[in-house]
């Protein structure tokens, strides 16, 4: 994060003059992290996989886990954690969990800086003095319960020091999804992550590997860790940067959310030029020009569809969601560029949901042009680039467009590679599915007659693999901060 505007580097590595690009530079093990409250009996506490079928703490009925090896390696956090949510029936959010979790660490080791810590917890940002009026509450009530669940015979910490904490975690508290990177279901503490400055076109990205205890013996074992991964060769002494947000906003927007939720002006090239922001609002080519006023008019319904539309969606209205955003598109194609944000935001929408509706047809064709106006506005190697085209090449495989589909999955997985790096779950996934559909290209290309044939007994008989259920996640930032 930013301290200050001071810019820190990280050390050892700007030294190296060429980075083999999918090597990561720097893995961290996770350092403390917690679960979302919503989520508990859904994810393993662990290693924050979701599973179908998960063991529970006999003790506190709280924590769960996917199996024995999860639930040892919790215990040393868990220990403390667990009387005190016994003593009390209930656990308090995760940011609560996660500051116990880190008080109970320095009550354990001390606050100094261990093996391979860059800097200690009391030297992170807080931003505690640029909260405004709400967020101030908000830290009044965290402390309030912070202090109910804090047991009397563990150590007593002061309430500042208290507070810094808990501003450390709103600040800098790095957001954990699931294996499958659809959903966010935790926070972690990471500090030397929150040395690595944030530029809207950066040079490296952060991924959390929720690792595969399973294999130890195979080359496939890693640990949970989070990774701080290269995207293109860096020079000696060039900064090491991550984005925190998303890049698909015009540059005057970015600046807006960085500072709204991180409290810093953002100077990196991009937004100082505005570099993209006409792609992002391109108009559509042709003979006539859209007029200004036509132009904010499809604006403004766009804006007005998508709240609709996330209303719907967190609803699960699906069929309403596909017509809301039908009949947005019939204003917004003969106006509006194919690398528009605002027409980007209603294909995303729109592909992912007809794909959870198994209407692939359709879909394949919107997620085909949504993938061609990212590769068009994202860093070439950019994770949601990666994941929208494994998600546009699943589409277009289940419509049965086998050669687009196959080509959309090589696509990701040369990306993912990158972003995600070989060992991660979904990368794994990935390559299943790539060599799948490499099997089934190579058929449809010595025999389609046979192809198609054999695709559809296989349909008869087993049901497609159901599309996961459309996340209703505004795009979350790297760092979980409330919005
Ligand atoms: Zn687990
Ligand atoms: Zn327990
Ligand atoms: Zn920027």
């Amino acid at each position: 994060m930013v301290p200050n505007g001071d810019h820190m580097t990280l050390g050892c590595c700007n030294h190296r003059k060429y980075m083999p690009v999918a090597k990561h530079l720097y893995s961290d093990h996770v350092i403390m992290e917690t679960l979302q409250w919503i989520l508990t009996h859904l994810v393993c506490h662990t290693c924050f996989k979701r599973h179908e079928k998960l063991h529970r703490c006999g003790q506190c009925k709280f924590a769960h886990y996917c199996d024995r090896t999860c639930q040892k390696d919790a215990w040393m956090n868990h220990k403390t954690e667990c009387s005190a949510i016994k003593k009390r029936g209930v656990a308090p959010n995760e940011n609560i969990r996660l500051a116990a979790r880190i008080l109970w660490r320095i009550e354990r080791e001390g606050g100094g800086l261990t093996e391979g810590c860059l800097v200690s917890i009391d030297s992170l940002q807080n931003h505690v003095e640029h909260f405004g009026e709400e967020e101030k509450k908000e830290l009044r009530m965290d402390l309030e319960s912070f202090l109910e669940f804090w047991p009397p015979e563990s150590k007593q910490f002061g309430m500042q020091y208290i507070s810094h904490i808990l501003g450390v975690i709103n600040c800098n508290g790095f957001t954990l999804s699931d294996q499958r990177g659809l959903q966010a279901v935790g926070v972690g503490i990471f500090p030397n992550l929150c040395l690595v400055n944030h530029d809207c076109w950066p040079n490296c990205t952060v991924i959390f590997n929720n690792g595969n205890h399973e294999a130890v013996r195979s080359m496939f074992h890693t640990q949970m860790r989070i990774e701080l991964r290269v995207l293109s060769k860096i020079s000696v002494g060039e900064e090491l940067t991550v984005s925190y947000i998303d890049f698909l906003n015009v540059s005057e927007d970015r600046k807006q959310q960085l500072k709204k939720q991180y409290y810093f002006d953002c100077t990196c090239e991009h937004c100082q030029k505005g570099i993209k922001d006409d792609l992002m609002l391109a108009l559509k080519e042709g003979n006539e020009k859209p007029s200004q006023e036509v132009v904010k008019e499809v604006i403004q319904f766009s804006k007005e569809t998508m709240k609709k539309v996330d209303k719907a969606r967190s609803d699960g209205v699906y069929h309403e969601v596909v017509k809301l955003c039908r009949e947005c598109l019939t204003r917004q194609e003969p106006v509006l560029g194919e690398t528009n944000i605002y027409l980007l935001r209603i294909l995303s929408i729109l592909s992912e949901v007809l794909s959870y509706l198994q209407l692939f047809n359709e879909a394949s064709g919107y997620s085909k042009q949504m993938v061609d106006g990212y590769l068009k506005l994202y860093h070439p190697k950019n994770a949601q680039l990666g994941m929208a085209l494994m998600r546009a090449g699943v589409t277009h495989w289940h419509a049965g467009l086998i050669e687009a589909g196959h080509g959309m999955l090589c696509k990701a997985y040369a990306i993912l590679l990158v972003t995600h790096g070989p060992t991660h779950p979904i990368t794994k996934d990935l390559e299943a599915m790539r060599v799948q559909s490499e099997m089934e290209l190579r058929m449809f290309q010595q025999n389609e007659f046979m192809y198609y044939q054999m695709r559809e007994a296989a349909l008869k008989n087993q049901k497609i693999q159901m599309m996961p259920e459309p996340t209703n996640e505004p795009s979350v930032g790297l760092f979980q901060k409330k919005q």
